[in-house]
């Protein structure tokens, strides 16, 4: 055995020793965890291995919703360090309701039928493949990644909101204010943010990175959300857009966004 593998092996023992040890001797700090990680298993959790994609899409089914459920936004907020500042104006949203009507303006009219009109469905950034916020950025604070998720890198980003203005989705959100005192509990797994700095959903990377899916998706008892890999033709996802008809918001700007609704 080589001195790096010996290493190796002596750094993963104790990095396990020291999830199972505490899970053992308190069961009351393990679930704590759980919760605060999204609710997944330990099995799932001691599966580290980093989900992959070409085109990460997620799908929505609001007909699955239940009503006045928030379960995917608390889930989301709790786990990304969301502040609540209290009022709407400042709001920090990674994941949100909407409105049939807000969310596809083009395809609103005065006959539309009440279950649609009364619909309010879970809305979020769209990862779009061509993205306006992307381009606009001076400093490279948003990019994209190679399989399709719009990153933000916090500590590159001078809050010149330039990306909120390009984003035809109202998906970012500028903390102005100090975000910290306004977090419920602070997930020590995720970083938080300061003052002047612009935040989004991120397909859940950091859990994609642990073998773990999106917190919402894993949140969502009743399956109405969907995630995985477009370019697969044997995805969920792909089966599912195949034989369901399926709308993008705003489409016709050339965004591409990549959540798709089925209705
Ligand atoms: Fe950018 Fe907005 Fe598209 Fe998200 S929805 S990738 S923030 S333009």
């Amino acid at each position: 055995m080589t001195t790096n593998r010996r290493e190796f092996l002596k750094i993963a023992g104790a990095s396990t020793l020291s999830l199972i040890v505490p899970m053992i001797l308190c069961p009351a700090w393990a679930k704590e965890k759980l919760i605060i990680s999204g609710g997944e298993s330990p099995e799932a959790i001691s599966a580290l291995r980093t989900l992959k994609a070409k085109r990460w899409a997620m799908a929505v089914d609001p007909s699955k919703c239940r009503a006045d459920c928030v379960d995917c936004i608390t889930v989301c907020h709790g786990v990304h360090n969301v502040p609540n500042f209290g009022n709407p104006k400042d709001e920090i949203k990674w994941i949100w309701l909407e409105k049939f009507a807000a969310a596809f303006p083009g395809e609103n009219h005065s006959y539309l039928g009440e279950s649609l009109q009364k619909l309010r469905l879970p809305v979020l950034c769209n990862q779009c493949a061509n993205p306006p916020c992307v381009r606009v950025c001076p400093t490279k604070a948003t990019f994209q990644r190679p399989d399709g998720i719009v990153m933000m890198d916090y500590h590159r980003c001078i809050g010149c909101r330039l990306c909120m203005a390009a984003c035809p989705y109202g998906a970012r959100s500028m903390n102005y204010r100090d975000p910290q005192p306004f977090i419920g509990k602070i997930n020590p797994d995720f970083p938080t943010r300061t003052k002047g700095v612009v935040e989004k959903c991120n397909f859940c990377e950091e859990r994609l990175v642990r073998g773990l899916g999106p917190a919402c998706v894993q949140a969502c008892k009743e399956k109405a959300l969907v995630f995985g890999d477009l370019e697969n033709p044997q995805s969920e996802i792909r089966l599912l857009l195949g034989k369901r008809f399926n709308l993008r918001r705003r489409a016709n700007l050339g965004t591409r966004p990549q959540i798709y609704y089925i209705v």
